[in-house]
């Protein structure tokens, strides 16, 4: 996958954005089969609230179905909208053959039991991975599930740069429902066949475990927190974090990083992820992967 013709030393970039490109090129790919028999993709998306961060992403979600050939519609309620009327829309989309893919933009207003949204969410339609089912199909290896779209970009994106994994030590920073905990059940799949290693808030001696790592993830929320005395020379390092810091010299007063600080730790690893243009890349990519997959397995 690295390009030959990239200058020296850029190799050492997983490069979000290329290997983004072409999932989504596969993508537009697979659409274009659906369509000539007379299914076409759609995704949709329910957006609660105006919480500006969560429109940026709906939006770009929305374009970026339209932009492969797919259907893509954002269903927008105010934050005003109660439990029962957030549940028969997703009953309306669960019913409807022409949605595929179905996804709650989170965070849901704090009156709203999202764990109960999405379970709502039938698993076939559960693009975003995060149903019981799909959690458990994850873990089990079932690959007609859907994983989530953070970790399955990570390790789309390691793969595409062919990093070894079997019996590398990966070791995940962080424990969320959404990254860390299936990142960890998608690197130890036979097949990949890592030896996970997973950290949390409460990990003794923090750093003596990412020194270890062949492959280390971070996806912490806590800005440029790994430094390259935690990192193993050679060590390939994915950053999954993106955190807004203060920065006087930019329009907004603010710039985005990630939790490893890029400048020390790309000296030491082999290969790394830049933010932006790393694993955020990835995610929407993903997301537009699962999407056609399930059009494709309900057409099956
Ligand atoms: P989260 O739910 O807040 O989880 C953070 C994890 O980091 C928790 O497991 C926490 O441990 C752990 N942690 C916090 N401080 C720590 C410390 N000092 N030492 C060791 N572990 C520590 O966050 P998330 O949703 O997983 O997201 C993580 C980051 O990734 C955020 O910056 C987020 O914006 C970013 N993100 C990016 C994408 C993307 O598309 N690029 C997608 C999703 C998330 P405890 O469990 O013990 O609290």
């Amino acid at each position: 996958m690295p390009d030959a013709t990239l200058p020296p030393g850029a190799e050492k970039l997983l490069d979000g954005a290329k290997v983004a490109a072409k999932v989504q090129s596969d993508v537009a790919a697979r659409v274009a089969a659906l369509k000539a028999r007379g299914i076409t993709p759609g995704l949709s998306v329910v957006l609660v609230g105006d919480d500006p961060a969560s429109a940026v992403y709906v939006g770009s979600k929305e374009r970026t179905c339209i932009e492969l050939g797919m259907r893509g519609e954002t269903i927008r309620r105010p934050a005003t909208i109660t439990q029962r009327e957030l549940e028969d829309i997703v009953d309306r989309l669960n019913a409807d053959p022409a949605v595929h893919g179905i996804l709650v933009q989170m965070p849901l207003p704090k009156h709203m039991d999202s764990d109960a949204v999405v379970r709502r969410i039938r698993p076939e339609k559960d693009v975003d991975g995060f149903h019981p089912v799909n959690v458990g199909k994850l873990l089990i290896g079932e690959k007609d599930g859907f994983a989530p779209c953070t970790p399955a970009g990570v390790l789309y994106m390691l793969q595409a740069y062919d990093v070894p994994t079997a019996g590398a030590e990966c070791v995940i920073v962080g424990r969320s429902n959404i990254v860390g905990k299936p990142m960890a059940a998608l690197m130890v799949q036979p097949g990949i066949d890592a030896t996970v290693t997973v950290c949390h808030s409460r990990t003794r001696d923090l750093a003596s475990h990412t020194r270890r790592a062949d492959i280390l993830i971070a996806a912490i929320g806590r800005a440029q927190m790994i430094t390259a005395d935690m990192v193993k020379p050679g060590a390939v390092v994915v950053d999954v974090g993106m955190n807004r810091i203060p920065d006087a010299t930019k329009k907004s007063g603010t710039r985005l990083v990630g939790d490893v600080a890029f400048e020390s730790v790309s000296k030491v690893a082999s290969k790394i992820t830049p933010v932006p243009g790393g694993v955020g890349k990835m995610t929407i990519a993903m997301l537009m992967a699962n999407t056609v997959r399930a059009a494709e397995q309900s057409a099956a």
